[in-house]
């Protein structure tokens, strides 16, 4: 028998009690328009878990996971499970509750970032639409900036394609690419480089993503040979536990990003420790909104670099968490990874748009997204 939540958090009071009627799990599967490949997975339909939280008087929030089996664990089945299995800790409870009833559901299960995470924000969303604030009303004082500039993500199969792509999204105002690495043969990942870099000019800020894929020895060899293609950080080039590995890399003087080796806050200070000069920050990867805020002030303490991200690919719903996540952190030196641009289609009724190389921070309550509920329907796995 889960236990329930008691006492009531600070700041409760400010409000009438928003009782939670329902909570929904929704599973669907979200195709891409072209299939993106990764060091170790093949992404062609996102798999996510939509979380849909009924207030007594009929307002909704929603929230959303992607499945990420080889960042965080979570398949869809697990998300969907997770999600049931916390569900009863929330119905009946007041949904602005949040300082007790995070910490309870944590507490019920370990684990599941991905599902605390869509639940966190499915919370914040419904707190946001019954109190007429924007999400970072609600998390922050008040955000650091109102826009924000998304990266675009390189990983075709050829770097033809790659330098086309580029050049089209450029046009469409993106100013910040990553080349997803640890896929191809070595030497024309590096080959790659100097073309995109030349294809680009010089001032384009470029990195490089090898989601954990290269040895300590090829990972040595790309940045010694990308040198004077300047890109801004090499991101977790080695596994996620290999702090030892990171430590010599970071030795050679070069910028290198984690992401695949950050669950926690103390995953943050020993990468830190380790030589990390900067962190990518996920919702998914520290288990919801608050904990990655959290974790963005602490890479303001270690003086870390910060890119923000939504998983590939997540729809405008975990796409504007991740913006207004953006919105308030220190910095946003790393760039912004947003990626409903890389579905076929989304299931809100106004996804983000960038607009002279911006995405603005959605000024509705909550998200600021209103979702589309026969789009949802469309695409939930039966
Ligand atoms: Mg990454």
């Amino acid at each position: 028998m889960l236990e329930r939540p008691q006492a009531k958090g600070k700041g409760v009071a400010a409000h009438s009690p928003l009782p939670i009627r329902r909570v929904d799990a929704i599973p669907v599967a979200l195709p891409l328009k072209t299939p993106m490949k990764m060091s170790g997975i093949t992404i062609a339909t996102a798999e996510n878990i939509l979380v849909r939280i009924e207030a007594a008087d009929g307002r909704v929030g929603w929230g959303e996971a992607a499945s990420a089996p080889t960042m965080t664990g979570d398949t869809l089945g697990g998300l969907v499970a997770a999600v049931r299995y916390l569900a009863p800790l929330l119905t009946g409870q007041d949904a602005f509750d949040r300082p007790a009833l995070i910490p309870a559901l944590r507490r019920a299960l370990m684990g599941n970032a991905g599902a605390h995470s869509a639940i966190e924000m499915a919370l914040l969303d419904l707190a946001g639409h019954a109190g007429n604030t924007r999400l970072v009303d609600a998390v922050a004082p008040k955000p650091l900036r109102t826009q924000v500039k998304p990266m675009w993500l390189l990983g075709n199969g050829t770097v033809e394609q790659d330098i086309a792509e580029a050049h089209t999204k450029e046009r469409e105002g993106f100013h910040f690419f990553k080349l997803k690495i640890g896929v191809k043969p070595a030497a024309d990942e590096i080959a790659a480089a100097h073309a995109i870099r030349q294809a680009l000019g010089r001032n384009m800020p470029l990195c490089a993503d090898a989601n954990a894929g290269l040895t300590l020895t090829n990972a040595k060899r790309y940045v010694e040979r990308t040198r004077p293609a300047k890109l801004a950080f090499i991101e977790q080039p080695l596994p996620p536990d290999d702090l030892a590995g990171l430590k010599a890399l970071a030795k050679l003087r070069v910028p290198v990003g984690v992401d695949e080796s950050i669950h926690s806050l103390a995953d943050v200070a020993a990468n830190a420790r380790a030589g990390a000069a900067g962190v990518s920050l996920k919702l998914i990867k520290l288990g919801g909104f608050t904990a990655a805020y959290e974790a963005a002030k602490l890479c303001r303490r270690r003086r870390l670099k910060i890119n923000v991200a939504a998983k590939i690919a997540e729809s405008s719903i975990a796409t504007a968490a991740a913006v207004h996540l953006a919105c308030v952190a220190p910095n946003v030196d790393w760039g912004v990874s947003l990626t409903h641009f890389y579905l076929a289609e989304d299931i809100v009724k106004q996804p983000l748009a960038i607009r002279d190389g911006t995405v603005a921070l959605p000024q509705g309550p909550g998200l600021g997204v209103e979702v589309d509920e026969a789009a949802v329907e469309r695409f939930r796995v039966k």
